[in-house]
């Protein structure tokens, strides 16, 4: 085992191998409260990849309703539970040992997914679902913990439910890598994007065994495991519709709620993120950490990010998400004249915006929310593409747009 650090947990862990260099890394933001779970993703990635004979059950983005949901089901609840045998009672954070960069969230004291197996029989603790379990990939959606008589009120409602949208999340350190006896899943350098090879996949299914996310999948057809490709053509600019330029993923730019944006953060040597201030990404997840990792407890640095629903129960919430929600919550309900402008940019452009800058507009309004008086203004965020180009621009304040005369009777 090699010694990496994982600045999610804040701290060194045991890996199978050395931090693999990657130039930049696939990373994306998910804002979980403007989630209305159309299922616009599922059915563009679906539609994309997994059509054929063989891939009925497979279902890269799928989008879940918590707590009950789940794809495979009680995928979480069984990987949480496994964690919680191999160290009882010590699955526990330190938020207190916090670092800004090296760790954000405090740190984390108990066993990581590889560090709680006996490196014998297993080299990452996970189970195989059953086939049973990957049939019913939407079950109780809508589904609340109780329905209260009186409705419900911010901070956390009494009854709730809310929508976990989940890909592959091109995890730092794979779960599904480690695991694989025939090294035939890597990592690429240029993206970070984890992929199958599908010539040396002999579907012995370490690799759906070991990932906590359950995001490799069986196909009978061939007899390998396929996972999220990451859309990669779209991201390297080689799809022909992307004219070269780097493209965000189908499952990103099909959605319909605009509650997801998809990037490339560089990174450095010692596998922490590069300081990147203009990088939307890099200015969510690193500068105004309003969006953390789902289960950073596994070990696995995944690199798709969330802002957690604002009307949950914190310690449900702390538990997917870390130490990190209180603050996140508070940005996001509060948030600064920069964050609104960069929130703008979710699902503006499908290329991949590389850097922004905001332009000052003028003031229009005052609100008072819980007690606090905030001013809102008219900015403008501008998103730039690799070249440095300008690839989209908006403003704050939607526009308003009148339907024309000539139009007012549908009939004409
Ligand atoms: S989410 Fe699972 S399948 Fe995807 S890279 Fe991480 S461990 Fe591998
Ligand atoms: S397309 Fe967007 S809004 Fe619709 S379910 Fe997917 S993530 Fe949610």
């Amino acid at each position: 085992m090699a010694k990496v650090y994982n600045w999610q947990i804040g701290r060194e862990m045991d890996y199978r191998f050395e931090g693999g260099k990657v130039n930049r890394q696939f990373a994306a933001v998910f804002n979980i409260n403007r989630c209305i779970a159309c299922q616009t993703c599922t059915m563009a990635c679906k539609s994309t990849w997994t059509f054929s004979p063989g891939q009925e059950l497979m279902w890269w983005n799928n989008v879940e309703t918590k707590p009950y949901g789940g794809y495979p089901l009680q995928w979480d609840v069984k990987a949480l539970d496994l964690q919680e045998k191999a160290n009882p009672g010590g699955q526990v954070w330190d938020p207190k040992q916090k670092d800004a960069a090296k760790a954000p969230y405090g740190k984390f004291e108990g066993k990581t997914i590889f560090e709680s197996a006996d490196g014998v029989n297993q080299v990452v603790t996970g189970y195989l679902p059953a086939e049973d379990e990957w049939k019913t990939p939407n079950i109780y959606e809508d589904t609340a913990t109780m329905y209260p008589k009186n409705g419900v009120t911010l901070p956390t409602h009494e009854g709730w439910f809310f929508y976990l949208q989940r890909i592959c999340n091109h995890c730092t350190y794979p779960a599904c890598l480690a695991a694989c006896p025939r090294n035939a899943v890597y990592k690429r350098e240029e993206d970070g994007i984890v992929l199958i090879d599908q010539e040396r996949c002999r579907g012995y299914r370490k690799c759906v065994e070991a990932c906590p996310y359950k995001k490799s999948m069986y196909r009978p057809s061939t007899r390998t495991s396929e996972k999220c490709i990451g859309c990669y053509p779209r991201v390297e600019g080689s799809d022909p519709l992307t004219e070269g330029l780097p493209m965000e993923t189908r499952c990103m730019t099909a959605c319909i709620g605009k509650i997801r944006l998809q990037g490339l953060v560089k990174v450095g040597d010692d596998g922490l993120w590069l300081q990147d201030r203009t990088n939307p990404l890099y200015f969510l997840v690193n500068v105004e950490k309003v969006a953390l990792p789902l289960y950073p407890q596994f070990g696995t640095q995944p690199n798709v990010y969330y802002i957690p629903p604002r009307w949950v129960p914190r310690d449900y919430l702390q538990q997917m998400f870390g130490p990190g929600v209180d603050d996140a919550i508070e940005r996001y309900t509060n948030p600064s004249r920069e964050l609104l402008a960069v929130l703008q940019l979710f699902r503006a452009t499908q290329k991949i915006v590389f850097s922004y800058k905001v332009e000052e507009g003028p003031k229009t309004g005052e609100l008072n929310i819980a007690g606090k008086k905030r001013e809102l203004f008219n900015d403008t965020v501008i998103g730039f593409d690799s070249q440095g180009r300008e690839i989209v621009r908006v403003k704050v304040d939607e526009p308003l747009i009148e339907r024309p005369e000539r139009f007012a009777m549908n009939t004409i």
